[in-house]
């Protein structure tokens, strides 16, 4: 299977009010161009300076989404150009995306990443944390950023009854906060959830964001 008709069948299943973002983590420039040929531009990237150096040799209409674990003193490397932060998890990070952007006059949109599976994680927040963020931020307000949503990772494993559970509480996470403290806010509207393994489900859970790689670009080989 090629690149452009895997991303033809995948279109097939992923309805026009979700975002497809093909997860290109560790795929060279040209296999990327293939997806741009088949008329995708959102792009999933994992690492700060992977991503930044990809950008300059793909076109400029390119999308970039972060959704990997971000260093704070990484920021600097993506702040130009990124199109959506996927993975915030602490008031620390948010304020040096905040920082960052302002040096180049951008609001940088931010999901915050919500810790909804079984197995063992350092990231991701919790409801305590967040609302323990949202505490700092209404006190020390950020210009440069934008909460646009959530997002979260259900456990790996098959049992989909499990998946769509933690994909329900991520969404109800999500109207908890809509509820909060952006309920006169139309910006705070994503839900970044679905991957390869799992995205019909979360799709059916009210995902409005799938961050998909294997299936577009094959299995990956880590080196
Ligand atoms: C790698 C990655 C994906 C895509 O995973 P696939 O199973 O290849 O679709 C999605 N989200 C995040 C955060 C990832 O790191």
């Amino acid at each position: 299977m090629s690149v452009r008709n895997n991303l033809l069948n995948i279109r097939k299943s992923v309805p026009p009010h979700v975002k497809l973002i093909a997860v290109s983590k560790t795929m060279p420039e040209s296999v990327i161009m293939e997806a741009y040929a088949a008329g995708q531009r959102a792009f999933g990237e994992n690492k700060a300076q992977e991503m930044s150096a990809k950008q300059p040799h793909l076109p400029a209409d390119c999308e970039w989404h972060f959704i990997g674990h971000l260093q704070t003193n990484k920021v600097k490397y993506i702040a130009p150009f990124v199109q959506m932060i996927h993975s915030v998890d602490s008031y620390k990070l948010l304020h040096e995306i905040n920082k960052q952007a302002a040096k180049h006059n951008r609001i940088i949109p931010c999901l915050l990443q919500f810790y909804i599976a079984e197995e063992e994680s350092k990231f991701g927040l919790d409801r305590a944390e967040a609302e323990e963020l949202f505490k700092t931020l209404m006190d020390n307000p950020l210009d440069n950023i934008l909460i646009a949503g959530v997002m979260g990772m259900a456990t790996f494993t098959e049992n989909m009854q499990q998946v769509r559970k933690e994909f329900a509480n991520l969404r109800n996470i999500f109207e908890w906060l809509k509820k909060t403290y952006f309920a006169d806010k139309e910006s705070f509207k994503e839900i970044s959830m679905g991957m390869t393994g799992d995205y019909l489900v979360a799709i059916e859970e009210g995902s409005t964001m799938v961050r998909i790689g294997s299936a577009i670009f094959g299995e990956r080989n880590y080196k």
